[in-house]
């Protein structure tokens, strides 16, 4: 069975390993819209967290970086006066080292992920969406600011009153991502925030058409429970964009696409809501508490 998953950060990562234990044919597809420049190197978080996870060497309580990582460098950096509130290990920090230097060569960022993800041994294809440069950007009132300013610098705290994906409009869905998709038996949307994990690859020009028009189930498992999420600033962020911040919310910005969606059982009375937007709607615990709930989830979303 050939899977494509469409995936974000720490919520997606526990999924991809449940996917990842079954016997399939698992492709990852990776947000691109929270990748950005600092202390000189381009540093690709969702992408990042992917390749950690499944090579079995992320930091899974901290849910970013890698377990054991030492920061010396920007403990460094501080000393000579600059600003670390963006926290990036030692060892983090060598993989932005090699993709920067291998993209000033001209790699492309999947040519410098797919270096990545061999070397450590990950099995399974992670996809930037897109190699060229796209960036979730708000209008908060700090200002216009990057997602990672928004959400790592500024606690999340602003108001935020728009929501863009600067680059997306002139951005080429990348060729390995689209035949993937085209080769799929089953298409599955990751527990991640709809507007800066989600939003962005549906950004990408003809994504969301591949997907409507695709012969593959396209199933998600929703990142909600009652009107917040299990975790970040989802509520804040799809209220920002005119949405409800539940399940039903979920549902209706993927519905051009969506075939199914697992939502949590104590969100039940929201299923009627749902499947009237024409998506099979299945309620379980949503909760990814470890290996039995990511294993269990994806069996779910295979069966869907
Ligand atoms: P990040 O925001 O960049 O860390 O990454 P993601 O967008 O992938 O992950 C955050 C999303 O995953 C949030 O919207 C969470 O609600 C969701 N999430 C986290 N843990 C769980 C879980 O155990 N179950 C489900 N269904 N969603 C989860």
């Amino acid at each position: 069975l050939k899977v494509v998953a469409l995936a974000g950060g720490t919520g997606s990562a526990k999924l991809l390993l449940g996917l990842h234990r079954l016997p399939i044919d698992l492709t990852v597809v990776a947000n691109v819209g929270d990748n950005f420049w600092t202390y000189g190197v381009y540093v690709c978080p969702d992408i990042d967290i992917t390749i950690y996870t499944l090579a079995g060497l992320a930091d899974r309580s901290k849910g970013w970086g890698i377990a054991g990582d030492t920061f010396e460098v920007l403990s460094q950096i501080s000393r000579l006066g600059a600003e670390t509130w963006f926290r990036l290990g030692d060892r983090d920090m060598a993989l932005c080292l090699l993709r920067t230097e291998l993209m000033r060569e001209g790699d492309t960022l999947t040519g410098a992920t797919e270096r990545a993800r061999r070397a450590l041994r990950v099995d399974c294809p992670v996809l930037p969406v897109t190699d060229d440069p796209v960036e979730t950007r708000l209008v908060t009132s700090r200002g216009d600011t990057h997602l990672q300013e928004f959400w790592v610098r500024d606690g999340g705290r602003p108001r935020v009153f728009s929501i863009r994906y600067k680059g997306a409009k002139g951005a080429r869905l990348s060729a390995r991502v689209a035949s993937a998709l085209a080769d799929a038996d089953r298409i599955v949307v990751c527990p991640a925030n709809p507007v800066t994990s989600i939003g962005p690859i549906l950004a990408i020009p003809g994504l969301s058409a591949i997907l409507a028009g695709s012969s593959a189930r396209v199933v998600a498992l929703s990142p909600m429970q009652g009107s917040a999420p299990f975790s970040g600033p989802a509520r804040k962020l799809m209220r920002a964009m005119g949405s409800r911040p539940d399940s039903v919310g979920v549902a209706r910005l993927y519905s051009r696409f969506l075939d199914g969606v697992i939502i949590s059982d104590s969100d039940s009375a929201m299923r009627e809501r749902i499947e009237k937007l024409g998506v099979h709607c299945i309620t379980t615990d949503t909760r990814m508490k470890g290996p039995e709930d990511e294993q269990r989830l994806s069996k779910v979303l295979l069966e869907v």
